[in-house]
C-alpha cells in the first residue's frame, strides 16, 4: 500500500496542470507544514527564528518545470536576490539551487551562465551555494556543470550525492581530487534498478559506505538524513575515528523532525535546515508526501479546516 502511495505521490509531482492551479491558490493543504512561505521576507524570519535556536539553514527559492530562457533567468535572479537578502539581514544560510531550474534542459551553457552570476554573488558575499541532485537524467550534466564551476569558484560552490545510485561511490572518489563540500543523501526519485538500489537496505547500507568513504577521504560532509540510525552511526564512527566535528554537519528539511533537529544543535552538532519557500509549492510537497506518506493525515486534516 505504501509502495503504491509513494509511487502515486510522485506521478502527482510532475502533473503540470497541477502545480499551476497550485501555484495560483496559494500555500494549501498543509503545505505550510514543508515550505516557510511564499515571500523572501518570510523566508527570512524562518531563518532567524531558527538562527535564535542555534540552527543553521540553506535557502531554496522553489521553482519546477522551467521550459523558457525567461523563467530560467527569472529564477536565477530569485536566487541572486536570496542571496543579497540572506546578508542584507545578517541571517546564518546559504543557498541550494537546482539546475533544471537555472536552464539545464534549454542549455547547458544557459545554465552554467546563470550559476557564474548566482557564484559571483555568493563569493561577494563570503557565502557559499550548494547544487540539488535532481534525477540520474540529469546526473552527468550535473557533475560536468560541477566540475567545471569547481575549477572557477572553489570551495564556494558544493554539490549532493545520492546513496541509491550504483555509481556514487566511484563518483566520491573522482570528485575526491577537489576535496569537495558533498552533501549526502539517500535520493528522491523514482530511478529504475538499472541504475539505483531498488531496496531499501541496500541504499541504507551504500548511504553509510559513501559517508565513511568521503570522511575517510579528509573532506567536509553535509549528511541529510532523517533517519536515526544513520545518524547515531556517523556520530559513532566520529568518534572511534577522531573526526572533528568541523568536519562534518546534520542536514535535516524544514519541518520534518523538528525536534531531533533541535536535539542535535544542543547537543553541538551543526544543524542545518533546508528551507524552501516560494508560490512553485506543489511538487516539492507531494516528494515529500511521497517520502513519508504517513504525512497524508495532515493534508486531510488541513482540508477540513474551516
Ligand atoms: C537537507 C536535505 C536535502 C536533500 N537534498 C536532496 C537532493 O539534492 N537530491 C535528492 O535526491 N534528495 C535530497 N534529499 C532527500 C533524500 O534523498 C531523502 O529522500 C529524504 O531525506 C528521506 O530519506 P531519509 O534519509 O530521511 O531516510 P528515510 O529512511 O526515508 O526516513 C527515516 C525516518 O525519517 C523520518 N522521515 C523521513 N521522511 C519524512 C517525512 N517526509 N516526513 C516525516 N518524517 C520523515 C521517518 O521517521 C523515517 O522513518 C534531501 C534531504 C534532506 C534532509
Amino acid at each position: 500500500m505504501e509502495a503504491i502511495m509513494r509511487n502515486a505521490f510522485l506521478f502527482l509531482s510532475k502533473n503540470r496542470l497541477a502545480n499551476r492551479t497550485a501555484k495560483k491558490y496559494g500555500l494549501r493543504f498543509g503545505a505550510k507544514r514543508f515550505v516557510a512561505g511564499e515571500q523572501i521576507s518570510e523566508a527570512i524570519t524562518t531563518v532567524k527564528q531558527l538562527n535564535d535556536r542555534g540552527i543553521v539553514a540553506t535557502l531554496d527559492h522553489l521553482g519546477e518545470f522551467i521550459s523558457t530562457k525567461e523563467e530560467a533567468a527569472e529564477s536565477a535572479q530569485y536566487c541572486i536576490r536570496t542571496l543579497n537578502e540572506i546578508a542584507a539581514h545578517q541571517v546564518t544560510s546559504n543557498l541550494s539551487v537546482k539546475l533544471t531550474q537555472l536552464g539545464l534542459d534549454i542549455s547547458p551553457q544557459l545554465c552554467m551562465d546563470h550559476m557564474r552570476a548566482i557564484l559571483d554573488t555568493a563569493r561577494r558575499h563570503n557565502n557559499f551555494v550548494r547544487i540539488d541532485m535532481e534525477d540520474y537524467a540529469r546526473n552527468e550534466a550535473s557533475i560536468d556543470i560541477f566540475n567545471q564551476l569547481r575549477e572557477e569558484f572553489g570551495s564556494t560552490v558544493g554539490l549532493v550525492i545520492q546513496a541509491y545510485l550504483y555509481k556514487s561511490s566511484e563518483d566520491i572518489e573522482h570528485l575526491n581530487r577537489y576535496k569537495p563540500n558533498l552533501r549526502l543523501v539517500k535520493g528522491a526519485y523514482k530511478e529504475s534498478p538499472q541504475v539505483a538500489y531498488p531496496n531499501k537496505v541496500d541504499v541504507d547500507r551504500n548511504f553509510i559506505h559513501i559517508i565513511e568513504q568521503h570522511l575517510a577521504n579528509g573532506n567536509y560532509a553535509a549528511i541529510a538524513t532523517h533517519d536515526d540510525h544513520i545518524i547515531d552511526h556517523v556520530k559513532q564512527i566520529a568518534q572511534t575515528h577522531n573526526i572533528p566535528r568541523t568536519q562534518f554537519e546534520f542536514q535535516m528539511l524544514y519541518g520534518i523532525r523538528t525536534q531531533a533537529q533541535q536535539q542535535l544543535a544542543d547537543e553541538g552538532y551543526t544543524m542545518r535546515v533546508y528551507v524552501p519557500y516560494g508560490n512553485d509549492w506543489y511538487g516539492y510537497f507531494m516528494r515529500r508526501l511521497a517520502e513519508r506518506p504517513a504525512n497524508v493525515g495532515f493534508v486531510l486534516k488541513s482540508m477540513f479546516k474551516a
